[in-house]
């Protein structure tokens, strides 16, 4: 894992050298990234599928070529079940109105988890609103995972989907997805999983995952910002409607009768961000290079370590200490006397060490009430972190206690 390839990090501030662990948020991209953005502009752009030209076949082709590239990359049964989208949020918003809009009627229900980020709130409330559905949170055992004996009792002839993270952006902990997607489909309830935090540092494969949905951001796994996938099972997708009208979408539009593209196009009106798409298949050829299994295991140790390391400073605490996580640990500092230090003071201290983390709600205020905190501080990692990195952020949180406390 070579650091010079993300020249991003090679920069100081506030005169100290950068150490970012707000990855979490968004990754920063490797060179042949930042470089396929420039090489497609300078050489290929054109707007796909509707061009005879050369120039719009060559992009259609980059583009197709980076679907079939995301179906690899998460063992997708076929490149017909990966559909573009402008990211993780505008994924499950896709799903909840098309799903929503199919089989989701007055009284049934829908299933969350209480560490969703709003972005697997918001849209499944809104849904619920629409329909006078109810939506219904599987709790949080007092050690933060979820209550996988509650959940089955959760269940009922009116679920229509459960959706949860595979890894908790607050706590950064894997959720028992398996068990999950085993005890909805014995029922016949699919489930649509959130995967913005577990397809950059877990081995996702959907069809060993048995998931009916995932989403995805391409930021977060050092792809461009702008672009995310949902997958869905072919037999799901060819039940769903669209949820926008367009371009593209279509298959013939008269004014009596419009009728519908074969998937995925059905589900993605205007034109797709198809310099993103091959940027994105550039980002996975990276990963691929470097090795997911060595990535997993680089980030698990280092994740190891970082928790290990903030454990042995007195007056912090870190939440859902000793469960396994993926890539992401949150923490608080406590005063001598218990009282909480903010956690925007302890992040402004760290950035002004050179230290990036974020501070806040993380987008999942139900969980930090849960916490009943007003926020966390967490730091978040990817393959371009080291130990180096984590001791930084260890002297500067000494630093900043000492000042704070
Ligand atoms: N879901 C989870 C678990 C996330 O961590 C995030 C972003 O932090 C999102 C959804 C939303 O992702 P995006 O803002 O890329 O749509």
């Amino acid at each position: 894992m070579n650091r010079d390839d993300f020249p991003i990090l090679n920069q100081q501030v506030y005169n100290r050298p950068l150490v970012y662990l707000d990855n979490a948020a968004t990754t920063q991209k490797p060179l042949c990234v930042i470089n396929a953005l420039t090489e497609a502009y300078t050489t290929w752009n054109a707007n796909i599928h509707r061009g005879v030209h050369h120039l719009s076949q060559v992009a259609t082709a980059r583009h197709e070529a980076a679907r079939q590239r995301v179906a690899d990359f998460i063992h997708a049964a076929s490149s017909r079940e990966i559909i573009f989208t402008k990211g993780t949020t505008d994924s499950i918003n896709t799903l909840a109105f098309s799903f929503g809009e199919a089989f989701v009627h007055e009284g049934d229900e829908i299933i969350v988890s209480a560490v969703e980020h709003h972005s697997d709130i918001v849209p499944w409330q809104m849904l619920c609103q629409r329909k006078h559905a109810t939506l219904r949170v599987i709790p949080l055992r007092p050690d933060l995972t979820l209550d996988l004996e509650a959940f089955p009792t959760l269940l009922s002839d009116r679920t229509r989907l459960v959706a949860l993270a595979h890894v908790s952006n607050v706590l950064g902990t894997i959720n028992p997805v398996r068990d999950i997607i085993r005890l909805a489909h014995e029922r016949n309830i699919p489930v649509a999983i959130d995967g913005a935090q577990s397809v950059p540092h877990l081995i996702v494969d959907v069809q060993d995952l048995d998931c009916d949905f995932l989403s995805f951001s391409a930021h977060k796994i050092y792809g461009p910002t702008g672009l995310g996938v949902l997958y869905g099972k072919e037999h799901w997708l060819n039940l769903l409607p669209p949820a926008e009208g367009g371009g593209e979408m279509i298959e013939h539009v008269r004014w009596d009768n419009t009728t519908y593209n074969t998937l995925p196009y059905k589900f993605e009106a205007g034109t797709p961000d198809f310099i993103g798409s091959y940027a994105l298949s550039r980002a996975l050829d990276y990963i691929d290079e470097t090795g997911r299994q060595a990535i997993v295991d680089y980030e698990s140790e280092l994740t190891r370590y970082l928790e290990e390391q903030l454990l042995t400073l007195a007056g912090i605490h870190v939440y859902a200490a000793s469960l396994e996580k993926a890539g992401a640990v949150s923490f608080n500092a406590f005063r001598p006397d218990g009282e909480l230090i903010h956690p925007f003071d302890v992040g402004t201290l760290l950035d002004r060490q050179g230290v990036a983390v974020r501070t806040g709600h993380h987008c999942a205020e139900p969980l930090i009430d849960h916490l009943g905190v007003p926020g966390t501080v967490r730091a978040s990692l990817a393959l371009y972190n080291t130990r180096e990195d984590i001791d930084a952020l260890l002297r500067a949180l000494r630093t900043a206690l000492a000042m704070l406390s």
